[in-house]
């Protein structure tokens, strides 16, 4: 038995305060991962602080901005209206996810520093984990890699970046708020998550103690057509095997702003910026596609279970590039 000390935070002074004066401590929003991980024996915080409470539940419009609490729910964010007008592939990427019950507890700061559902990495008794051992190997590298990366990936670790929300946020370059213990900081997502280089074990720019406050998401601009297309196992409750979130503002027959994200294959949350400068200027064509779907995979680095992800993601890509621009599938 272990001991475990829970404290619900009066404010967020106080939940900073609380994390970042205890190396083991941790925040609790949903509990959706965070939980699982501690039933599972994967991680062991002495100290739970709860965020449940704190006011950061509102979702605000600035202009072209929406500022989305952090402990807002998946749910809630889905169901916003400015969410449906003018992001609407946020809201889809939203209800791809989970279960309904799981969306209803989730919140979106959980959501964007959910953990990899990398089974090695789920499982204490595999001891080849470079992200939760350091130092120790990886056993998806040789073993069952379906659910696996190919895009910021290598021989140290290969574990997907598993929200869906972020694909769509990486696309819009949305901005994280982040309040720590030396004040308040702005990250972009585009440089927020980082990928399983050397230190797979440090997923992203947050010191220990930080906590995000809010995140702003540009609004599309009116006549921009979004879409996101996950592409799975079964029809719900399911992670991604691949997907795709695009936006296309379509002028003429001329494609004049493109934005790309893609899941289920990079070990963050993957802007295919090479793809959007395919495309962008391009004439809409399936030529254009397929050559823009060609860069977004450029680099791959796969084991033999992953490498039908090459050209899943692409024509994931394609297909919804395809839809959204209207041209015969
Ligand atoms: C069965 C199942 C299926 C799922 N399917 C999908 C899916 O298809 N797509 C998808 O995108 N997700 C999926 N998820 C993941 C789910 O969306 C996340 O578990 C959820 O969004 C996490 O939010 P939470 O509030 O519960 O976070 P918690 O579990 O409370 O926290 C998660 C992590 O974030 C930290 N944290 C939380 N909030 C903050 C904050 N504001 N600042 C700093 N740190 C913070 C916690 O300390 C913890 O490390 C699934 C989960 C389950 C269990
Ligand atoms: S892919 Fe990453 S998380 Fe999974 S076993 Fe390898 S090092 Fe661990």
């Amino acid at each position: 038995m272990r001991a475990l000390e829970y404290v619900r935070a009066a404010d967020a002074d106080q939940a900073v305060e609380l994390v970042a004066g205890d190396p083991t401590a941790a925040f609790l929003a949903g509990g959706t991962t965070q939980l699982d991980l501690m039933k599972d024996g994967v991680l062991h915080p002495a100290l739970l602080v709860d965020i449940t409470r704190l006011p950061l539940h509102a979702v605000e419009c600035d202009g072209d901005v929406l500022r989305v609490g952090a402990l807002v729910t998946m749910e809630e964010l889905a169901a916003h209206p400015t969410v449906r007008e003018r992001v609407p592939f946020v809201r889809e990427a939203l209800l791809s996810g989970a279960s309904v019950q799981l969306r209803n507890m989730a919140t979106i700061g959980g959501n964007l520093l959910q953990r990899t559902r990398c089974r090695y990495f789920r499982d204490p008794d595999v001891p080849q984990c470079n992200k939760r051992a350091p130092g120790s190997g990886c056993a998806a590298v040789q073993g069952t890699a379906r659910m696996h990366a190919i895009l910021g990936a290598s021989e140290r670790c290969i574990a997907v970046h598993a929200s869906d929300l972020a694909v769509a946020l990486v696309a819009l370059d949305a901005v994280a708020h982040i309040q720590g213990p030396d004040g308040q900081r702005q990250v972009p997502l585009t440089e927020f998550y980082l990928t399983a280089s050397d230190s797979p074990e440090v997923e992203n720019v947050l010191q220990h103690g930080e906590l995000i406050t809010a995140v702003d998401i540009p609004l599309l601009p009116n006549g921009a057509r979004s879409g996101y297309l996950k592409v799975r196992d079964r029809g719900s409750y399911e992670f991604a095997l691949t997907s795709a979130a695009v936006s296309l503002v379509i002028s003429g027959n001329a494609i004049q702003e493109a934005r790309i994200g893609l899941g289920g294959v990079g070990s963050i949350p993957w802007r295919a910026w090479e793809a959007e400068r395919e495309l962008t200027g391009a004439p809409v064509s399936v030529e254009n596609f397929h050559r823009a779907a060609a860069s977004a995979v450029h680099g791959a680095w796969t084991v033999p279970g992953t490498a039908f992800k090459v050209e899943l993601a692409q024509r994931t890509l394609i297909r919804e590039l395809r839809a959204l621009s209207g041209a015969a599938v």
